[in-house]
């Protein structure tokens, strides 16, 4: 018999989360949601609770007393025991899916404790990524990244090995402003920029792909990720979002991962790999015709592209400064603080004025990730 698998999902009542727990409620026969945590949406955190009976339960202190659930799951209000929750011999797997940089505690914990972690918070790489992959190295824990593009990475890779590896390509469907200028991204609001073309994501990630900076954090990601430099990679312009990245290898083959944009199926790999099970999401419709089109991104428009592959080739403390500033622009930008152009301006700016550090250790990545945050904070064009 199948042995079933113990999953924590860490951000589970977000985007990615909600997509997790319905790979989980398709497999219950071989996975089990045995911890979810949120930060304080208590009502759909109560729902899944409900459903899935997991046994630990995790919200923000701020939500202790705000409701009685007489369900056998122990719930905790205090986030910092989400480290605790996933060091816990009994969870097999740890979907990292919280949003921004609040994920890295737990995502470390879990790679120091050896686990499975399938990887949707990038920003974990990008601000840590070198102490990240070394520490999983050491530890042995298998990280399994569950991004579109990463996991299209990942199954390409099986073709063939690392030192035949020439280019990475991560497509990028351009977000809803592909075809503007300079000058007309001066006028996007909060709500044009929250609507994306091909994918239901988080606010913040939406964000990020409207300012082209999420395609930056994955451009670093990937290189963390697989060990890459900056000249094995590149990024393509496709607006489908059905090819996922290419792998090109030294004969010049290109292999890639293609499927109708829908997080569950990177999220699945991530959870049964080196298996495939049937999907909740859509296959292929073979009987359509299909166009898919591919070409070079607008460096001039969406500068935050090339800080991307300036902070993979930097590395040290280039990313968790470009990441901290641009959280925080996300945030001034959705609270109307800021234009959306500045949101890139801001995290430049932030990024060319700091204390470079080649090697920072988790506890000065901590200090940097706060002072931009001040910085960010207090900018003013
Ligand atoms: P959402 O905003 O939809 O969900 C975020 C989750 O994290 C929620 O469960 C939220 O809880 C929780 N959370 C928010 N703040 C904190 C905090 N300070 N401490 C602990 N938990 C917190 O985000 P997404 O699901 O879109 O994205 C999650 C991660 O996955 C991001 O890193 C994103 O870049 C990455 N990703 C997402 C993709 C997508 O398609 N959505 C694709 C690829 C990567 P609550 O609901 O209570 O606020």
């Amino acid at each position: 018999m199948q042995a079933v698998s113990s999953v924590a999902v860490l951000g589970a009542t977000g985007s990615i989360g909600t997509s997790c727990l319905d790979v989980i409620r398709r497999h219950r026969s071989r996975m089990r949601a045995v911890g979810l945590t949120a930060y304080r949406n208590s009502g759909l955190l109560r729902q899944q609770v409900a459903e899935f009976q997991p046994d630990w339960a995790i919200l923000d202190s701020q939500c202790r007393g705000t409701f009685i659930d007489d369900s056998p799951t122990r719930w905790h209000f205090d986030l910092e025991l989400v480290c605790d929750l996933v060091r816990r011999p009994d969870v097999d797997v740890v979907v990292s899916a919280m949003v921004g940089a609040a994920g890295l505690p737990a995502t470390i914990a879990a790679v120091d404790a050896g686990k499975r972690v399938a990887l949707a918070n990038k920003e974990t790489m990008v601000v840590a990524g070198a102490l990240v992959m070394n520490r999983a190295a050491e530890t042995g824990a298998t990280i399994i990244p569950v991004d579109s593009e990463h996991s299209a990475v990942y199954q390409c890779l099986q073709s063939g090995r690392p030192a035949e590896v020439k280019r990475v390509v991560l497509t990028a469907s351009g977000g809803p402003f592909r075809g503007w200028t300079r000058s007309q991204l001066q006028t996007v609001t909060p709500q044009m920029a929250l609507k994306h073309p091909t994918w239901q994501m988080g606010r913040k990630i939406t964000i990020d792909s409207a300012t082209m900076m999420n395609k930056a954090l994955e451009i670093i990601e990937a290189r963390w990720l697989f060990g890459l430099s900056r000249h094995q990679l590149a990024v393509v312009i496709h607006p489908q979002s059905v090819i996922h990245s290419l792998v090109e290898f030294a004969d010049g083959a290109v292999i890639t991962q293609m499927s109708p944009p829908d997080m569950r199926l990177p999220i699945q790999y991530a959870l049964t790999y080196p298996s495939r099970l049937d999907c909740p999401a859509p296959s292929v419709d073979w009987a359509s015709p299909m166009n898919l089109e591919l070409s070079p991104p607008d460096f001039d428009t969406f500068p935050a592209l090339r800080l991307g592959f300036e902070v993979a080739e930097a590395g040290g403390s280039a990313g968790v400064v470009l990441n901290a500033a641009n959280e925080v622009a996300v945030e001034r930008f959705l609270n109307l603080e800021l234009r959306f152009d500045q949101i890139t301006q801001v995290a430049e700016e932030i990024l060319r004025h700091h204390q470079y550090d080649a090697s920072p250790g988790l506890h000065s990545l901590m200090q940097l990730d706060g002072w931009a945050r001040k910085e960010a904070l207090r900018w003013t064009p």
